[in-house]
């Protein structure tokens, strides 16, 4: 099923905030078969709306595990999944497999972005005859394949540090991508709701109505915290600093507050009527995202009607 459709079904029903989690290509086997394990325990103790499985830019065999992984966790585990697909190292016949891999594995939502350049490479460059920017995809995907696959696109609420020009110009290409045909926007990791919220009302202003879903990242420690903020070049209040910084050396304890710091800006997030859906970094790990929604009391309770989440565990096959 499409994410708008299940959105849709969901807010039909009720009003309680969605939630849904990111998760990333593990390098081993090992990782891999732990990777089904920990997804399907987390699906079956929190039901998200759907999951997505990162891709590895470069077109290596990471990137053939990406298309691997959705096929397992949507027609075997049963995830709503949406698969992310860059163009980096990417002909078009390798585009064409991946979202032929998906179709045929019953995933109808995609990730389309450009992709970082691969890591021995300072600056992008496309493939010959390949696509130069996330709207070429957006484009391609809609073009050959209609309305079959909801297509969502990244968004940057501080910036992309490649944009030449102002604030406006990635916005402008964000526009491109929605014009294109991409119906939502997942954005980069941030801890400052009050930049996300004048993002949200600048995404507005622009005539762009696609939703718009928050990136959320869990903090597990306090070098990690420190080490992906920086990564992203997101902006710390100075609240993080004043209560992460005396607990640096107490993974526990750093946990304990970080959870209690990112919940209040999903709180802020969700109060201020721009988002309704939380899309939650989970790093692999299952902890850290479940403690944030059993908080935020966003897991399901068992007195619950059956909603279309369970409707599919009839066809879930065992591992
Ligand atoms: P684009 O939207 O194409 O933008 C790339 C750059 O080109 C920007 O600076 C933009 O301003 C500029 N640009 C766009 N259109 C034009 C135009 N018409 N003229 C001039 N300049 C233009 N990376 C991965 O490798 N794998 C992943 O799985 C992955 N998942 C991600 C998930 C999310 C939610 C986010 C936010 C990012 C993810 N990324 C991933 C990182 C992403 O690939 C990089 O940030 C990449 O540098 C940009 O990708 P994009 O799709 O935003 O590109």
């Amino acid at each position: 099923m499409r994410i708008s459709e299940k959105l849709q079904s969901h807010r039909s029903k009720s009003t309680k905030p969605t939630f849904s989690f990111e998760y990333f290509v593990p390098k081993t086997t090992q990782g891999v078969q732990n990777l089904y394990d920990r997804m399907d325990r987390m699906y079956q103790s929190t039901l998200p709306q759907f999951i997505d499985i990162t891709w590895n830019a470069g077109g290596g065999v990471l990137s053939q595990l990406t298309t691997d992984l959705v096929e397992t966790s949507q027609s075997v585990l049963g995830l709503e999944t949406c698969m992310h697909l860059t163009c980096t190292n990417m002909p078009v016949s390798q585009i064409d497999d991946a979202l032929e891999s998906a179709r045929l594995s019953g995933c109808q939502n995609i990730l389309a972005l450009r992709g970082d350049p691969p890591v021995n490479q300072d600056s992008w460059k496309p493939v010959e005859g390949g696509f130069q920017y996330a709207k070429d995809l957006v484009k391609y995907i809609r073009d050959r394949y209609g309305d079959y696959f909801d297509i969502g696109v990244a968004g940057y609420p501080e910036g992309h540090p490649e944009t030449v020009g102002n604030d406006d110009t990635l916005l402008d290409h964000l526009k491109e991508k929605v014009d294109a045909g991409a119906n939502f926007i997942i954005t980069q990791m941030f801890y400052d709701g009050d930049l996300f919220i004048k993002w949200c009302q600048r995404v507005r202003a622009k005539g762009i109505d696609v939703p718009l879903i928050p990136g959320i990242m869990p903090i597990t420690t306090y070098a990690a915290f420190l080490r992906r903020a920086n990564w992203c070049d997101v902006h710390i209040p100075q609240e993080y600093f004043d209560k992460l910084d005396p607990i640096r050396d107490d993974d526990q304890l750093v946990r304990e507050v970080g959870t209690d710091l990112v919940i209040s800006l999903c709180r802020k997030l969700l109060d201020s009527g721009y988002v309704s859906h939380l899309h939650i970094y989970t790093m692999n790990l299952e902890k850290a995202p479940q403690m944030i929604l059993d908080r935020m009391e966003l897991l399901p309770k068992h007195d619950e009607p059956l909603d279309n989440h369970l409707a599919i565990l009839p066809w879930r096959k065992s591992l």
